[in-house]
């Protein structure tokens, strides 16, 4: 096995890259190609069936089964002229990644004969026999059925030979199965309640769209060093590896030349995404070493998230043709930088007009002015909350650590947005918001500084930061379906919206213009937000936590202790006045939450246990006999000083000993830790019981990381974390 590894670690450094086979012409040509796209639309259907379609994109309503079987007719003429011979529906349940059952076009035609044939009822729904989706027990396994329904705002691509189309999944009795319908929930209640809202400054609004920009952080490792690595391969992290001696302490990785190897993958992933329509933009390496990153432009929440879900996909599959397996784990090395996904998030109106970005005259500042402060109190009144809908087993891997958002949610806004709002709560409700440098100042003028709207100051360290014209939610982890996010987020806004509107409201009814109106509800809010949630200081540091719980932030950091905020009685209220989640709902999603993190972190037990018996400790007594060997035989030679004559020996085989011992120890309680949690029927006490075992595989991992210092370097049997993280 030893020499092993080092044929795979030279096999694996003289790889080269592979050539992509890139398209004759300019990007801007097959952008979209393998996508069912408006041009498409117009192309393959009637007139009035693509109106009629356009009407329930736009308009949100219901597809006619009629109009249904005209738009199917349409697609399966253009998907068979692009020699696709299945269809799939495809859809985001409560698991990693997305799933997918494919049907071939063929049917009988009557006549001894078949035919392709795909009308609506198969586009519209299917009846996927689901029971083995978690589902949190809202679907009895008597009661199986879950339902496949098309939404039509996403549209419906190609992936190799199968139509691809996006669907929600949701239960007989109507609940939410999945990601995407809790999503389109909430991107509606916050559409209804931001559009209320502009109406006061633009009567011309009609719709405010949520808008989403994900920035995906990812590893590259090469495949064979992958293959002998079980805890890679069957957790997605190394659950041991000591560091390596050079790791990213000399920042020459970020935005380094990228390797040509992973140039490679990466042309091949942005020609293929750009085929299926998801606009990417920005392709780097990040801080750690092997870790890179990808960026699209962004766009409508609902779509860019389906965008995700897919590039992932594509990710995963182009990696392994150029050798190297994609690692989307939060936190795959141990002390080197993990892999989040942050998501910028931003409203804007069907007028063009950035919610979240200062404008060009006082009326539009107030308006900014106004979605920034309530969007932060819905942050403050939620962050809690927020943290819980990106805690996963896995992220809590990067929450917390040196590097990451700490695991309490506040915001950063800059010193130029601190300074406007500190200064709205001295002036009179009246005083204009203007953007100094468009006109002479005058006094008592509240002034955003120009040079702020494309110069914001940044800081990593926070999870919510402002960034001039959105918020960047950096908590967010790398494998995350973006939905969770943004499904609390919307919700969370829209509710503090519609709150804010109706006191606003019975100021109008009495008199008060609008702007003073506005004005006189946002100031005590501004003057609790800016001393609680903006927080613009060094969220790594201790202190932190400390002045957090002082300001009644949530400083939880047990993941299946996060999940209750779920199901508290103000959360549970906030779900059911914006309709994204109901009861049943929360508390099933709930149950899944914490069978997953227990499942996980069962994984990881298991494959820790067996690792430190069966590859560990064999290496670690391999070596002990040859120092044994040593040993007697220096005493044959040297009877009388060998002690002396083999004193490093000695040590050595003392120091190996003890950690084998502490090794084995350590497994056996863990061992029985799991056999005792195992028996617990609660999913929540018992997800807290691993919650204790996940914190005891760090206690095991430390002697194993001491014996990789000690044991001979030809003894050990896994690739190690120089050799996994600097082959290019
Ligand atoms: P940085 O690393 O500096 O944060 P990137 O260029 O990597 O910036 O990513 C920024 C992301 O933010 C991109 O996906 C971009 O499209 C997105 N973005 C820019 N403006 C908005 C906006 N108004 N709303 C949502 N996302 C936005
Ligand atoms: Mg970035």
């Amino acid at each position: 096995m030893s020499k092993l590894r080092f044929d795979v670690v030279q096999d694996a450094f003289k790889k080269k890259a592979l050539p992509v086979a890139t398209p004759a012409c300019r990007p801007s040509k097959y952008f979209g190609e393998l996508v069912f796209n408006r041009e498409k639309m117009r192309k393959y259907l009637d007139f009035s069936t693509y109106n009629e379609l356009i009407v329930c994109i736009d308009g949100g309503q219901p597809l006619s089964r009629e109009v249904a079987d005209r738009v199917a007719e349409g697609m399966k003429t253009w998907a068979m002229e692009q020699g696709v011979t299945h269809i799939t529906h495809w859809f985001q349940p409560l698991t990693e990644g997305t799933a997918e059952k494919h049907d071939s076009f063929m049917e009988y035609d009557g006549k001894g004969g078949m035919i392709e044939k795909f009308d609506g009822r198969s586009l519209s729904q299917q009846e996927p026999d689901a029971s083995s989706f978690p589902s949190g027990g809202i679907r009895a396994t008597f009661e199986a059925r879950g339902y496949t329904a098309w939404d039509p705002t996403s549209p419906v691509f190609i992936q190799d030979d199968t139509l691809c189309i996006p669907t929600v999944f949701i239960s007989y009795t109507g609940e939410a199965l999945d990601y995407k319908t809790p999503l389109k929930r909430a991107i509606k209640a916050v559409n209804e309640a931001a559009t209320d809202i502009c109406r006061m400054f633009d009567p011309k609004v009609q719709k405010v769209y949520s808008y989403l920009g994900w920035e995906q952080e990812y590893f590259l490792v090469d495949e064979d060093l992958y293959a002998a690595r079980p805890d890679l391969m069957l957790t997605g992290r190394t659950l041991m590896g000591h560091e390596s001696s050079k790791n990213q302490q000399l920042d020459d990785h970020y935005f380094g030349a990228i390797p040509t190897r992973v140039a490679a993958f990466m042309r091949e992933v942005e020609i293929e995404g750009y085929r299926h329509g998801i606009p990417i933009k920005t392709r780097h390496n990040e801080v750690a070493p092997n870790q890179f990153e990808l960026a699209p432009i962004y766009g409508e929440a609902n779509l860019s998230n389906d965008q995700n879900q897919m590039i992932m996909n594509l990710m995963n599959n182009i990696a392994r043709k150029h050798g190297f397996v994609l690692l989307l784990h939060e936190k795959p090395f141990a002390g080197i930088n993990g892999s989040g996904k942050h998501n910028n998030w931003s409203l804007g109106t069907d007028t063009g007009v950035q919610l979240l970005a200062p404008g060009k005259d006082a009326k539009s500042n107030l308006q900014f002015i106004t979605f920034f402060v309530n969007v932060l109190m819905a942050v403050q009144k939620h962050n809690a909350l927020l943290k819980a809908s990106i805690a996963t087993a896995t992220n809590a891997h990067r929450l917390g650590a040196n590097e990451a958002p700490p695991a309490i949610i506040s915001s950063f806004l800059g010193h130029a947005m601190t300074s406007v709002l500190r200064k709205l709560l001295t002036v009179p409700s009246d005083t204009p918001i203007e953007i100094s440098g468009k006109r002479s100042k005058s006094v008592g003028l509240i002034e955003i500084p120009e040079i702020f709207i494309d110069n914001t100051d940044r800081n990593r360290t926070s999870p919510f930061a402002f960034t001039g014209n959105r918020f960047e939610f950096r908590a967010v982890g790398s494998s995350a379906n973006c939905a969770e996010a943004l499904t609390t987020l919307n919700a969370a806004v829209a509710d503090q919206l519609r709150e804010f509107k109706t006191v606003v409201d019975k100021e109008m009814a009495d008199g008060k213009p609008m702007n003073i109106a506005v004005m006189d509800v946002l100031k005590p809010m501004i003057a609790d937000i800016i001393d609680t949630v903006c927080f613009d200081g060094n969220g790594y540091a201790d202190e932190w936590k400390t002045e957090a719980a002082r300001r009644g932030l949530d400083i939880e950091t047990c993941v299946p202790r996060m999940f209750l905020e779920f199901t508290k009685a103000e959360t549970v209220d906030m779900f059911k006045r914006t309709g994204v989640y109901t009861l049943t709902e929360l508390e099933a999603r709930n149950e899944v939450k914490w069978e997953t993190y227990t499942k996980k972190v069962q994984i990881e037990a298991r494959v820790m246990g067996r690792m430190a018996i069966n590859h560990i400790i064999p290496a670690a007594l391999a070596y002990k006999s040859r120092l044994l060997n040593i040993i007697t035989q220096t005493k044959d030679i040297y009877p009388d000083n060998f002690a002396e004559m083999a004193c490093t020996e000695i040590e050595l085989l003392k120091k190996v000993s003890d950690l084998v011992v502490d090794i084995r120890t350590k497994v056996d309680a863990m061992i029985e830790a799991r056999k005792a949690a195992n028996k617990i029927e609660d999913e929540y006490q018992k997800a807290l019981a691993y919650y204790d075992i996940a914190e005891s595989l760090f206690a095991i991992r430390r002697p194993i990381d001491k014996l990789e210092e000690v044991v001979d370097n030809d003894l050990w049997p896994l690739p190690k974390y120089r050799e996994l993280l600097f082959i290019n």
